[in-house]
């Protein structure tokens, strides 16, 4: 299966990426994910993607697309991926057409208020990727996997939460139109289990389809 996931930063996207990979099989393919490796390398690229992450700006469409390209290529990606984070822009969308088919859209929604306030209290695990809130019963400071010191990420500061929103806003949206009859929404009000009962529903019959 071929599938994106839309929605904004703080909707939970991420979380239900990663059940879908473990129930379906198939690779997250996280393009913030991508560049924040890259950002860690360095070099001329690297640090240009970091100076454009921290501001919340997205990084130019041909940088891109050869590094989603190049991800699309590794064998992994043969039975079908989730696409996290792409297309975040119409042009993006037009150009997804050339390489592939996608199957279908899964589109997480929740209002920007909340996803405001989730934003600002996330909290991160540097060692193995646990997203935290430090609204949550419980919170430590500290991963509650593994205990690691827990950062927040350079672009959930406030003002850069609102130009990605923003971003969101105007250049997402309307792939919600491009994409039609392929997108299955869900609101993500509720716990992450109860976000995800309806699209596993939606994507078994899919896969039955096929
Ligand atoms: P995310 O983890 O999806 O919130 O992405 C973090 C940052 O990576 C974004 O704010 C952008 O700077 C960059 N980025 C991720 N995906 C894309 C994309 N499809 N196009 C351009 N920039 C992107």
């Amino acid at each position: 299966m071929k599938l994106i996931l839309l929605g904004a930063a703080g909707s939970g996207k991420g979380t239900m990426a990663k059940k879908i990979s473990a129930d379906f099989g198939i690779p997250q393919i996280s393009t913030g994910d991508l560049f924040r490796e890259i950002a860690k390398e360095g070099g001329k690229l690297g640090e240009q993607v970091q100076s454009l992450m921290s501001k919340g700006a997205l990084i130019p469409n041909e940088i891109t697309f050869e590094v989603l390209k190049a991800r699309l290529a590794k064998p992994d990606c043969k039975k079908g991926f989730i696409l996290d984070g792409f297309p975040r822009s119409l042009s993006q969308a037009e150009m997804l057409e050339g390489v592939t088919d996608i199957d279908a859209v899964v589109s997480i929604e929740l209002p920007f208020e909340e996803l405001e306030k989730r934003l600002v209290n996330r909290r991160l695990c540097p060692s193995c990727g646990e997203i935290d809130n430090t609204s949550y019963a419980g919170f430590t400071g500290n991963c509650r996997k593994c205990g690691t010191k827990l950062f927040q990420r350079d672009d959930d500061k406030p003002e850069a939460i609102k130009a990605r929103l923003e971003v969101y806003k105007k250049d997402v949206t309307p792939l919600i139109d491009f994409y039609g009859g392929k997108v299955f929404s869900v609101s993500s009000a509720g716990s992450p289990e109860q976000t995800y009962a309806p699209v596993k529903t939606f994507l078994s019959k899919l896969e039955a389809k096929a």
